[in-house]
C-alpha cells in the first residue's frame, strides 16, 4: 500500500485544485477558505487513517505527543473502521476530542485555566459556512487516502499487507 509520503504528496498536489473548485462552486469568504485549507492540511498531515498503525508518518509528525495515539492504534485494527470513508475520520475526531477534553479538564483543574466564554464557542458552531469548510477540509484528505489505498490494493492485491510508512 502507498507510503505515508505518497499519501501526503497526492493530497498536497490536489489541494490547490480542490480549493479552486470550492472557490468557483460556492464563492466562500477568506475565512472559510482559510478554515478549509487549514483543516485539510491538519487532516492530511496529522490525522491520517494510518494512525491505526503503531508506526506511521502522521504519528511521527505529532513528535513527543505521538504517544497520544497509542490507544487508538491498539483499538482500531489496520485498515478496519479507521479506513471507512464515512466513519474513519469520525473515529479520529471523537478520539482527539476526548483526549483534548481530558487535557483541558486536567489543566483547568490544576491551574484554574480559563475556558473560552460559552457564547464565543456557540457563535463559532453556529456559522454554517465555516462548519462546512471545516468538515470538508477534515474529510477530503481521508477520502483521498482511502481511495488511494483501495486503488493500489486492487491493482496489486499481493502487496496489500505492506506496511503504511
Ligand atoms: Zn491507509
Amino acid at each position: 500500500m502507498p507510503s505515508g509520503k505518497t499519501h501526503a504528496v497526492v493530497e498536497m498536489a490536489l489541494l490547490p485544485a480542490l480549493g479552486a473548485a470550492y472557490y468557483v462552486a460556492l464563492q466562500p469568504g477568506t475565512v472559510e477558505l482559510a478554515v478549509f485549507a487549514g483543516a485539510y492540511l491538519f487532516s492530511s498531515l496529522w490525522l491520517s487513517p494510518d494512525l491505526d498503525l503503531h508506526k506511521n508518518a502522521a504519528r511521527r509528525r505529532w513528535g513527543p505527543l505521538g504517544f497520544l495515539w497509542t490507544p487508538y492504534s491498539k483499538v482500531f485494527k489496520h485498515r478496519g473502521l479507521s479506513h471507512s470513508l464515512v466513519l474513519g475520520p469520525l473515529t479520529r475526531l471523537v478520539y482527539l476530542g476526548l483526549v483534548l477534553a481530558a487535557v483541558i479538564a486536567g489543566l483547568s483543574y490544576l491551574w484554574g485555566l480559563a475556558l473560552p466564554p460559552a457564547e464565543k464557542a456557540a457563535a463559532f458552531w453556529q456559522n454554517r459556512e465555516v462548519l462546512w469548510a471545516l468538515g470538508a477540509g477534515l474529510y477530503l484528505p481521508n477520502v483521498l487516502h482511502v481511495l488511494l489505498d483501495r486503488g493500489v490494493s486492487a491493482l496489486r492485491p499481493r502487496r496489500a499487507h505492506a506496511r503504511g510508512r
